[in-house]
């Protein structure tokens, strides 16, 4: 009885999901991730499709290069090490990988974790407890707010992007006496674009004492000079404390996470974050894909994807301008088409891939009520052909949309 009861209340659930247009349906690849598709529809056919929603910003997640280094490291060491890393399962490619990370972005060391949600959901539990305070930013990752919640540490929140209202908490927070202050941010907020503001963020650090984290998923790789991220972007390297970043996105798209610090931050991870010390260590296929998108990223061929990236955002910023939609504006290859209405978003979605253009709506709760979007992603692999096609889908989906 009991438990008719519970399934019936989670149909429900689900039932109001639908009814208020914020399902979020899994639309099934049979390629590889790239700005062309294969798309499966809801009846089975599959289509080609151009991908504008893709986290794969350098157009490295299908590289012949990162593609075969995989391959070799699944051959030469196995498909994993059924361990923990401290048990038995560092392998010399975990050290290579751990030594990539540090020596790109510029710190002493660095730790590998399973994904960067494990990063930031174990980052601050061993670093801070009750005599402390974290200040997090509001429009902050689910991850880094569910990391902060299992950390002692006094919680303080500052609006997104507001540096007055930063300062009052740093102020409230040095009122309470804490012992360490930390201030986390997204370095890039992945559903407006918006790449936080480095420079005041680390002015009032200094100020007012405090260590700064920057979570750089959405920027490690081909944000900044040399793709070293939002910090090198704001030109203030070298003055954040913690790094966290992800190997799911620019660098490669496979999987697996990290946090880059000073060797005592990474020392006492390695002992005490519990998703290192109770989960599996990362296969040898991620760990060699990785290391080759870092070769790639840093290389002369790196600057050029950058280059093409910037060029490719620039030129459907202005078709999409030119066609009169509303965009967040900013310099980042997430550009968000505000369209308001949660059914909005999702009809054009569907209506666009009816024209060959895959990407998503994104509604509540992922973004406030009321500010439905889709969020378009630029890759440096994009054509300008493409770019333009997808332009002019965009305007035909409308016409389409407010016809019916
Ligand atoms: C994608 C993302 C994550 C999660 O990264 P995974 O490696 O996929 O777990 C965390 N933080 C931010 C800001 C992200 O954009």
């Amino acid at each position: 009885m009991t438990e008719n009861t519970f399934y019936a209340r989670l149909r429900a659930e689900l039932d109001d999901i639908v009814a208020e247009g914020l399902l979020k349906p899994e639309r099934i690849l049979a390629s590889r991730q790239g700005p062309e598709v294969v798309v499966q529809a809801a009846d089975g056919h599959t289509r080609t499709a151009l991908n504008f929603c893709s986290n794969n910003y350098l157009g490295l997640a299908a590289d012949k290069r990162v593609i075969e280094a995989s391959i070799m490291a699944t051959k030469d060491a196995g498909t994993g090490f059924a361990s923990v890393r401290f048990i038995c399962g560092t392998h010399a490619i975990h050290k290579e990988l751990e030594s990539a990370v540090a020596d790109y972005f510029g710190y002493d060391d660095s730790i590998l974790f399973a994904a960067a949600f494990d990063a930031n959901g174990g980052v601050f539990e061993p670093l801070l407890n009750e005599e402390d305070a974290i200040i997090s930013d509001s429009l902050n990752h689910a991850s880094i707010i569910d990391g902060v919640r299992l950390c002692k540490a006094r919680r303080l929140r500052f609006n997104n992007g507001d540096m007055a209202d930063l300062e009052l908490q740093l102020m409230r927070a040095r009122k309470a006496d804490a012992r360490t202050i930390l201030i986390v941010t997204d370095g890039v907020f992945s559903m407006d674009g918006h790449i936080a503001d480095l420079s005041n963020i680390t002015r009032l650090a200094d100020q007012y004492d405090a260590l700064v984290m920057v979570d750089d998923c959405h920027a490690s790789g081909f944000l900044g000079p040399e793709g070293r991220g939002s910090a090198a972007y704001r030109g203030v390297e070298g003055r954040i404390d913690i790094l966290t970043g992800t190997f799911g996105k620019a660098l490669g798209g496979a999987m697996g996470g990290f946090v880059a610090a000073r060797k005592p931050v990474v020392d006492l991870l390695r002992q005490r974050a519990r998703p290192y010390l109770f989960s599996n260590a990362l296969p040898p296929a991620v760990c060699a894909a990785s290391l080759e998108a870092i070769r790639i990223a840093r290389s002369d061929e790196g600057n050029k994807l950058r280059a093409q990236l910037s060029e490719n955002a620039a030129r459907f910023r202005a078709g999409m301008n030119a066609a009169g939609f509303n965009l967040v504006a900013g310099e980042h290859p997430i550009i968000p088409v505000m369209l308001g209405d949660a059914r909005m978003a999702q009809d054009m979605a569907a209506a666009l891939l009816d024209r060959g253009i895959l990407v998503t709506g994104f509604s509540f709760p992922v973004v406030p009520k009321g500010l439905a979007r889709i969020r378009t992603q630029l890759c440096a692999a994009h054509t300008t052909a493409q770019i333009d096609q997808a332009v002019s889908a965009f305007r035909s989906a409308r016409d389409a949309v407010l016809v019916a």
